[in-house]
């Protein structure tokens, strides 16, 4: 396993569409552990491939520390609610603005053994799945910020992705 270098805004990486993965292979694998080390060293809650400049559709996402989801080919099939707050991301470092997003989220994806799941999130899950699919597209949070986008303290960004 290997951190991989984190692309930053600006980078052209970071606005193309991913592609869908039609199979796990070991690079795919060697890819995906290596998100999961890239995240969890840069303290984020999820990473999506493009930031790690690979256009595939995979992200993997942590809210609580012990609770990893590998999302391949996920797709969102139903929202509700809402939910207004800060939003920060590891591509936009030291940065966090304000995005409503859906406060409840149901979404489909494949583990790394191409089975198909289903996946329930609320509140930061809703957020943070919402938050990395919108990668796979080519988005960046930044493109909802209601207001300015702010500067943050490193130790007052409550999360990142
Ligand atoms: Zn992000």
């Amino acid at each position: 396993m290997a951190i991989r270098n984190i692309r930053e805004i600006g980078d052209s990486v970071l606005n193309k569409p991913c592609k869908e993965v039609t199979e796990v292979t070991p690079r795919i694998r060697e890819l995906i552990d290596d998100m999961i080390e890239t995240m969890y060293d840069a303290n984020g809650v999820g990473l999506a491939a493009p930031q790690v400049g690979v256009l595939k559709r995979i992200v993997v996402i942590d809210c609580t520390g012990e609770d990893l989801l590998v999302m391949i080919n996920p797709k969102i099939i139903e929202t509700s609610g809402e939910q207004t707050g800060g939003e920060g991301c590891l591509s936009v470092p030291g940065k966090s603005g304000i995005v409503t997003r859906p406060n409840y989220v149901k979404a489909v994806a494949y583990d790394e053994n191409m089975n198909l799941y289903e996946v329930e999130g609320t509140e930061l899950l809703a957020r943070a799945i919402c938050h990395e699919l919108d990668h796979l597209d080519g988005h960046l949070y930044v493109e909802k910020v209601e207001g300015e986008l702010m500067d943050v303290a490193q130790e007052e960004e409550d999360w990142e992705e």
